[in-house]
């Protein structure tokens, strides 16, 4: 069995990244610039855009966080993103969510220019994706990507179950899937008998948000095991704080799988790197130059 380090995965393509924001530089007397808006104050959404704005001036782009009240009407939220669309020192722009309540999602995602769009979730990316056009594709099914490229090389022909079904990870990464030529079953909360599903795949990406719901008899003997699940569980006594673990029960996983993220420390890392990733490429594309190589 061998775990897959996503840590050092990430770092690779942090420092891949780094590299290819020091030629653009070079190219253009820019650096590439990345715009995160955040409203209200959740604090894990808080911790998230910490991290990402810290990591986004490690690969030495620009930085822009914008912190806007949790009674942030629409309009404004709405007017933010029209003037990070004309400003022409932002590359990528990202919304983070979940947004507060009184505001619409798909609504404020459909303002973002589709070119500065680096979470991928604009209709337009999703588009391209599904009909193999160049898009920006979302950050976390990317990793998975990356992440089974570099255990298997190739996935052609092999079974991969994807439990879930969201827009932001179980469609993309059946799309990126089958891109690869794997021969991709979607599951879902209706899917019949879901243990003799997984049974059959060579590659199991879980992505459910629920505790070590997948079982480690339902996995194959050899399979690869991508676990997207971040859970926090109750604390116990004593302690501050739940343990997070996945959407695979992983001590039970291990030892039937051929190989297995851990979490956290396996998709999680990748996240963040494929945002800086996508951030680059949409600032080469939006120069009017090549994708940078080996990302
Ligand atoms: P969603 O809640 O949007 O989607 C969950 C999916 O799981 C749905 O398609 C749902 O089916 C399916 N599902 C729910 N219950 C079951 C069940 N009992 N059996 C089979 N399928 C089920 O979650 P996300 O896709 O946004 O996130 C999934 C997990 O990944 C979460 O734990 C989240 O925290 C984590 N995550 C991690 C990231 C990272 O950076 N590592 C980034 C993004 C998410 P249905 O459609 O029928 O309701």
């Amino acid at each position: 069995m061998s775990l897959i380090d996503g840590k050092a995965s990430a770092a690779q393509v942090r420092a891949r990244v780094a590299q290819g924001v020091a030629a653009f530089r070079e190219k253009t007397g820019r650096a590439p610039g990345l715009a995160v808006v955040l409203v209200g104050e959740d604090p894990a959404s808080s911790v998230y855009v910490r991290s990402k704005g810290k990591a986004t001036l490690e690969a030495g782009m620009e930085s822009f966080t914008h912190r806007l009240p949790a009674d942030t009407d629409e309009n404004t939220l709405l007017a933010l993103i029209d003037q990070l669309n004309g400003d022409p020192r932002v590359d990528g722009i990202l919304v983070q969510l979940p947004l507060p309540g009184h505001l619409d999602a798909d609504k404020v995602i459909a303002e973002i220019d589709p070119a500065k769009d680096v979470d991928g979730f604009h209709v337009i990316n999703a588009g391209r994706l599904s009909v193999g056009q160049d898009a920006l594709v979302p950050c976390t099914p990317y990793g998975c990507i990356h992440l089974l490229k570099q255990q298997h090389g190739d996935l052609s022909g092999l079974h991969a179950v994807v439990v879930g079904r969201s827009n932001i990870v179980g469609k993309p990464m059946a799309q990126l899937l089958l891109s690869e030529n794997a021969t991709v079953t979607i599951a879902h909360s209706r899917t019949k008998d879901l243990p003799a599903l997984v049974r059959q795949a060579d590659i199991v990406v879980a992505a459910v948000g629920r505790a070590e719901m997948v079982k480690g008899d339902w996995i194959k003997p050899g399979a690869t095991v991508i676990d997207v699940g971040i859970n926090r569980l109750d604390p116990a006594p004593g302690e501050d704080k739940g343990r997070l673990v996945g959407d695979v029960a992983f001590a039970e996983a291990e030892p039937h799988a051929g190989a297995i993220t851990p979490v956290p420390g396996g998709v999680g890392p990748m996240t963040i790197a494929m945002l800086l990733r996508n951030t680059l490429v949409a600032a080469h594309r939006r120069e009017g130059l090549a994708d940078p190589e080996g990302l």
